[in-house]
């Protein structure tokens, strides 16, 4: 009945949790939710104050499909000063979130059959993408063991004859891992070699805990400008996940190509979160700096805690605002359990919502967003350790 196209695509698996969660609270539970995506900082005043003077100022009509030619330069200013790399407004297209800004180069780039590289654990939307596409994604594994790291080699030897591009995400979704930049340098080589596509997300760029080298603009535009994408978003770095704010860095021709795709989709993005984007960009980022402190006093409690229980193996994040505990081992011995089971008693149980490693392709982990406040985090922390205390003598037990 539907279009072919649609047929491998999977729905979030993360909705089947929120609906049960929702439930749960609906039934007047006290419900804590470690399952969120977003920040849950509300938009700087300045933002907000910004937007809502582009409504009072009547900025409420179309604007150029690819943005507004002032947000477009502050992009550019942007990473001018993030990471010393001259961009041209034509390289800049503005999208509805990074999501689309993915989306844009998926659909611009990837033909039925071609083969798209990324690493997991991943964000199930960058391969869904490639499916809608009728491309195939080639999944390399990472391990926790090494904190997730993505091996060049590793990428490189995944690459045939029909791969088109390789997407990277750094700092990850769900691990919180950044990619080392000897790594990206590596595999930038090879795909300049290959003339295949590099499209790295950065959608939590800013948000890394300690100073890391990690300018991979400049890295890749060294090596491979031509053939470099790059995905950023407001929504994580400036609390603004609903006004849905992102863009794309590329090629000029691929630029206008993304151009034309939304000139016959979705248009511009709103006009009234153009200007508030643009007060985001140019504006202090001290906000930022603030939001990235309190992630990363919440991440260090959360780690501690949990990881007070032997059976939660966690390495600590580097970015992002998500920790990716392996529980393998708090999974009964005969081996019936799975992450998503674990996750569905320990809805049932203590009420506390976490999004199963299956969702990202890792089965085994549960992600927990710490993007919530401390009260919150001590509470679902202890309905946690307790929940894995209860699953111990039966292990015990099963082991003799
Ligand atoms: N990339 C990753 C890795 C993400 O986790 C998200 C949001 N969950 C996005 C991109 C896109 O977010 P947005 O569309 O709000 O910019």
């Amino acid at each position: 009945m539907f279009a072919q196209r649609l047929a491998n695509v999977s729905v979030s698996a993360t909705l089947k949790v929120a609906a049960e969660a929702e439930r749960l609270r609906r039934e007047g539970y006290n419900v804590v939710d470690f399952s969120a995506g977003e920040p849950d900082f509300p938009t700087p005043e300045h933002v907000k104050a910004a937007g809502k003077a582009a409504i009072d100022a009547n900025f409420t009509r179309y604007t150029a499909a690819s943005g507004i030619p002032e947000l477009r330069q502050a992009i550019c200013s942007r990473y001018t000063q993030d990471y010393g790399v001259e961009i041209t407004a034509p390289e800049v297209l503005i999208t509805v979130g990074g999501k689309q800004a993915l989306f844009n180069a998926a659909l611009a780039l990837f033909d039925p059959g071609d083969e798209v590289i990324t690493h997991a654990p991943y964000w199930p939307t960058i391969p869904e993408q490639v499916k809608l596409m009728g491309a195939v994604p080639v999944i390399v594994p990472t391990r926790s063991s090494d904190g997730f790291k993505v091996h060049a080699d590793v990428v490189i030897a995944a690459i045939s004859p029909r791969t088109k591009a390789i997407i990277l995400n750094s700092p990850g979704n769900p691990t919180g891992a950044l990619i080392d930049e000897a790594d990206v340098a590596a595999i930038a080589d090879a795909a300049a070699e290959r003339g295949i596509w590099v499209i790295v997300d950065l959608c939590y760029e800013r948000l890394i805990y300690e100073p890391v080298p990690h300018n991979l603009p400049r890295i890749l535009f060294d090596r491979h400008r031509d053939r470099t994408v790059i995905a950023g978003s407001a929504s994580k770095a400036y609390a603004m996940t609903g006004w849905r704010c992102g863009w794309t860095i590329a090629p000029k021709e691929l630029t206008a190509a993304f151009n034309v795709i939304q000139g016959q989709s979705t248009s511009n993005i709103t006009s009234i979160t153009q200007k508030a984007a643009l007060a985001a960009v140019t504006g202090s980022q001290d906000a930022v700096q603030a939001m990235l402190d309190e992630y990363r006093v919440r991440r260090d409690n959360i780690h501690g805690w949990l990881t007070a229980n032997p059976g939660i193996q966690c390495v600590k994040p580097k970015g992002a605002f998500y920790l990716f505990p392996d529980i393998s081992r708090l999974l009964s011995v005969d081996g019936r359990s799975t992450s998503a089971d674990f996750a569905q008693a320990l809805l049932e149980k203590e009420h506390v919502v976490v999004t199963p490693g299956e969702a990202f392709d890792a089965p085994g982990y549960l992600r927990i967003s710490y993007a919530t406040s401390m009260e919150q985090l001590r509470e679902g922390a202890t309905r946690i350790l307790r929940f894995a205390e209860s699953l111990q003598p039966a292990r015990a037990t099963a082991s003799h």
